[in-house]
Order: structure tokens, then C-alpha cells, then sequence
């Protein structure tokens, strides 16, 4: 699979093969209209693939193959079910380096990052479930006496999972390994911009044993096959990734046949940096926190808010290491931030710097695309500082790029008003050394994840989502179990008289 033989310079990586068919049933196949997508290098435009274009007619079809899998697939061992998905986990390490490079090729996130971070997550994540399978338990319920009542967790059917562009190795991984562990059955749909590794990964849950028609892979457009499976009515969940406006529609689409839902939307993270923090770990992590996939994340630290006494020294710091980010071909393993992943995002981000300039924000540094010749083809923007107002439409809209809007805060009850000033509720962060500070906005922050002298972190234990705006539900853990099953209560009469209720 791995084209690197061919050369020794890893910036000319082709993949060896690639899918470029739906997965339905277990086969690869064209979309009914027999229609194409041409997958883009975010690097610089070329056409890495015309991949099969999934229509809604195409949706129906792997919906019926996944209800024709699911008695099986549900009935099969959890143990059994569980060793299907611990060997992925194996496949996807042995393969570590070419997933990543494909990721790299399609998304723009450094192969580096992919190394350390996307694939090692996809790969913990399928183990994580792998082993759940068989140790998620139902319970016995303490009633009256004579009864014994019991919770059974039951696979929900056929389930429906729509993933965004910004991860969709680790992002299907979190929806398709529990969904999994659980006994339920996939149609999922990967962004039109980014599929490759989710076909790639489909092709290895076939290698590994996974059953045709489990797992169906069906990309295509939004308004269309994703609508088709928010509406459709054999689909009993779906798990939505992506924005707020599109999440809104998923909600309206699926009461048809009120579906199970579960929202993962959009963020506007405060990075709250105290008086008291540790400086050079708190800029670093706040630098993470941003750049990181070029901001592309709906939990980046996109509200930078600096405590006034430490303003200026931490500024310094942050600014000079933000304009030594080496950018480049993500393929090249020196490269510490890629190009956004789609021309028509690019432009999002780079109009958002003209929000700023007409609100009066000051561009610290960045706000333009790079001057470098060998990147004037692909999606790039340099990362950008802007200071800002909590007003601002910058601080408050999610701008989902290399962008960071800064503000500057005089205590601790002007931090929490400002943090808790928008109508979005995913991850936050606060660094400083004062323990009850620290708990104290850890229970105050409108978020769902807080991250306390750190930023950003993800584990498949720990349950992921947020609130308000940014949507409901819980991916990882016992939480993302709970998510893909429904709990039965069982109700068995082992030593009760019934009572007559209507006595003659
Ligand atoms: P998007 O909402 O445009 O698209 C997400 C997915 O929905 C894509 O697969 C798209 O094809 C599909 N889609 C579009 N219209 C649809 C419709 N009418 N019915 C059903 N599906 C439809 O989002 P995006 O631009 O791909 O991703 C960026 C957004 O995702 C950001 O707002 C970001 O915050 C959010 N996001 C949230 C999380 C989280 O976990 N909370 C994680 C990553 C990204």
C-alpha cells in the first residue's frame, strides 16, 4: 500500500491503491446515478481521487443491508464482537504510517500530528471498545419484594452516523467503535471533502473479519445522502458531527420517526490563563489549543483570555512561538501546520480577518494568507492573533481556522461572565495554581469538558460533547455505550402473590 518506496522524498507519496467505491453490503459499488467527487489535495488543488457519489437511493440500499445484518451481528458474542474490533485496532497500528499520510494527503493535518495523535487515538479507540464490548452490564434493581427487576442494554437497530471534514479518522472511530461494541449496525457517512481514510478503514473491518452489511460506507453530499439518513425511517439513532445550523436540520429531519439523537456541534472554547499560571506551560498549551489541525476543531481554544497582569508578558511569548510554526506540505514530516482542508473554508477564515480589521481588532500577527510561493496553490492562512472585544463577532462566532481572538480579563468575576458569554458549551480550559480557583470554575464554566493546566485532551474513557449550542449527547466511554443502546427493564415475578385488584 505505501507509495513511500518509490521515492525517498515523502512530499511525493501516492497511496499504492485506494478505494474509491461505496461499501455497501460488503462490496464495493458505484452510487446509483453513477455520479463522482472529485477529492481535492488541500495542498495544492490537484485531484487526488473521483470517488463514487452516494445518492439517497444509495442510502436506502445500505440501510437494507444493515437490518439484514443486524440479527446476526447483535446476537454475536460480545466477546466475540469485541475481538473483531481489537484486531482493527492492531491492523491500524501496523499500518500507522500510511494512514497517516493518506490523512495528511486529504485533510492538510501534518503527517507528524497524524503520528502522535489521530492515528495512536483511532487505533486506542477501537481497543477501548473492543474491550467494553463484553463488559458493559446491565443491572438489577432493587423493588418490591418478590419481583426481580433487571436492565438489560439492548443495541438500538440501525444506526446513522455523519461525520464533519476536520477529523474523520478519529471522529468515525468514536462513533463506529462503540456503536459496534454496542450490536448495532452502520450507515455511515463521511464528509464529501474527506473519505479516504474512512473507505480505508471500512476495507480493514473487512480484512479483519467484521461481517458485510455492518458496517456501510456511503459518501456523499449533505443534502442529500446526509438528509437521507436523518430522514429515513428504518434508521433508529443517528450521531450527528458538524455545525450548529446543519445539526438544527439533522433535528427537524429525524422526528419522522423520532429518532435517537445524538449532537456534536460547534465550540467557541475559552482559554482562560490566570495571574497566578505557570507561563511557559500555559503558552504552550494554549498554543496547542489553537493551532493545532489549524484550528479546526470544535474544541480549539479559540477565546484567548489573559489575566491583564500577565498580559503582555505572555503575549510576547505566545506571538513569537506562533510565528515560528513551520507551515508546509503536510506530507513533509518538518511540517507543524498544513493548509485548511477546502478552498471554500480558507475563505471563511480569511473573511473572518476582515470581520476583525472593519470591528476594530487589532491583527497581532497573521490575518493574510503566507507569502511562500511553494504554497500560493493550496488552502493555506497563517496562523493569526487578533486582539478583540467579548462582543466582537470573532469572539463569539465560531471561526474554526488558525484564529485566535484574545481578550484580556481584570478578575475572576469578569472571567466567568466573559467565558460563559456566548451560546456555545463544548471544552474550556483555565491554567492557573490556585486549587479552589480552579474547581470552583471547573463547576462554573457552561462547557462539557474543562481542562485544568492543559487544553484539549481526549481519552476514549472519558466522555466527550458539550452543551447549550454545541449540542447533546456523550461520544466515549460508558456514555457513548449508553448512547447506543436502549435500557430494558425486565420484570420477573419469583415469589409475589398478585394482589387482586378486582375482587369478586
Ligand atoms: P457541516 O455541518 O457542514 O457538515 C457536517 C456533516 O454533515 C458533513 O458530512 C455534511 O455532508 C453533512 N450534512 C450537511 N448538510 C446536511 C443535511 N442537511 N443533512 C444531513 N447531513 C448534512 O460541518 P462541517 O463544515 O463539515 O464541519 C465543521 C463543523 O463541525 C464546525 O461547526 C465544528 O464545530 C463542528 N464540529 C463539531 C465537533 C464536536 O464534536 N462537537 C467536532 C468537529 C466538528
Amino acid at each position: 500500500m505505501d507509495g513511500m518506496s518509490a521515492s525517498n522524498d515523502p512530499t511525493a507519496w501516492k497511496p499504492a491503491s485506494l478505494r474509491s467505491k461505496l461499501f455497501i453490503d460488503g462490496q464495493w459499488v458505484d452510487g446509483a446515478d453513477g455520479g463522482t467527487i472529485d477529492v481535492i489535495n488541500p495542498h495544492d488543488g490537484s485531484v487526488i481521487a473521483a470517488i463514487a457519489e452516494a445518492t439517497a437511493a444509495d442510502v436506502d440500499r445500505a440501510v437494507e443491508a444493515a437490518r439484514k445484518a443486524f440479527p446476526a451481528w447483535s446476537a454475536m458474542a460480545a466477546m466475540d464482537r469485541g475481538r473483531l474490533l481489537l484486531k482493527l485496532a492492531d491492523r491500524i497500528e501496523e499500518e500507522q504510517a500510511e494512514l497517516g499520510r493518506l490523512e495528511a494527503l486529504n485533510t492538510g493535518h501534518p503527517f507528524r500530528d497524524t503520528q502522535i495523535l489521530d492515528v495512536p487515538r483511532t487505533a486506542v479507540t477501537y481497543r477501548y471498545f473492543g474491550g467494553m464490548a463484553d463488559k458493559f452490564e446491565g443491572s438489577v434493581i432493587p423493588v418490591e419484594a418478590g419481583f426481580l427487576n433487571y436492565l438489560a442494554r439492548e443495541p438500538v437497530g440501525v444506526v446513522g452516523q455523519i461525520v464533519p471534514w476536520n477529523f474523520p479518522l478519529m471522529f468515525t472511530s468514536w462513533k463506529m467503535a462503540p456503536a459496534l461494541a454496542a450490536g448495532n449496525c452502520i450507515v455511515i457517512k463521511p464528509s464529501e471533502i474527506t473519505p479516504l481514510s474512512t473507505l480505508r478503514i471500512a476495507e480493514m473491518m473487512q480484512e479483519v473479519g467484521i461481517p458485510d452489511g455492518v458496517v456501510n460506507v456511503v459518501p456523499g453530499y449533505g443534502h442529500t445522502a446526509g438528509a437521507r439518513i436523518a430522514e429515513h425511517p428504518e434508521i433508529a439513532k443517528v450521531a450527528f458531527t458538524g455545525s450548529t445550523a446543519t445539526g438544527r436540520t439533522v433535528v427537524k429531519a429525524s422526528a419522522g420517526n423520532l429518532k435517537k439523537l445524538q449532537l456534536e456541534l460547534g465550540g467557541k472554547g475559552a482559554n482562560i490563563v490566570f495571574g497566578d499560571a505557570l507561563i511557559p506551560a500555559a503558552v504552550g498549551g494554549s498554543a496547542f489549543a489553537i493551532w493545532h489541525n489549524q484550528g479546526q476543531a470544535c474544541i480549539a481554544g479559540s477565546r484567548l483570555m489573559l489575566h491583564e497582569s500577565i498580559a503582555d508578558a505572555f503575549m510576547e511569548k505566545f506571538v513569537g512561538l506562533t510565528e515560528s510554526i513551520r507551515l508546509g506540505n503536510p506530507l513533509d514530516p518538518a511540517t507543524e501546520m498544513g493548509p485548511l482542508t477546502s478552498k471554500v473554508h480558507r475563505q471563511r477564515v480569511l473573511d473572518y480577518c476582515a470581520v476583525a480589521r472593519e470591528e476594530g481588532g487589532e491583527i497581532v500577527t497573521g490575518g493574510t494568507a503566507p507569502d511562500d510561493p511553494a504554497l500560493a496553490a493550496g488552502c493555506y492562512v497563517r496562523p493569526t492573533v487578533v486582539r478583540a472585544k467579548p462582543g466582537d463577532r470573532v469572539c463569539q462566532e465560531e471561526v474554526f481556522g488558525p484564529f485566535v481572538s484574545v481578550m484580556t480579563f481584570r478578575d475572576d468575576a469578569e472571567a466567568l461572565e466573559i467565558a460563559n458569554g456566548t451560546d456555545y458549551g463544548l471544552g474550556s480550559g483555565l491554567w492557573t495554581a490556585d486549587l479552589k480557583r480552579a474547581h470552583k470554575f471547573a463547576g462554573a464554566l457552561h462547557a462539557g469538558m474543562v481542562w485544568i493546566n492543559s487544553y484539549k485532551r481526549v481519552n476514549p474513557g472519558s466522555p466527550f460533547g458539550g452543551v447549550g449550542r454545541s449540542g447533546y449527547g456523550r461520544e466515549m466511554g460508558f456514555e457513548a455505550m449508553r448512547e447506543y443502546t436502549h435500557p430494558k427493564s425486565v420484570w420477573v415475578n419469583v415469589d409475589a402473590q398478585i394482589p387482586p385488584y378486582y375482587p369478586r
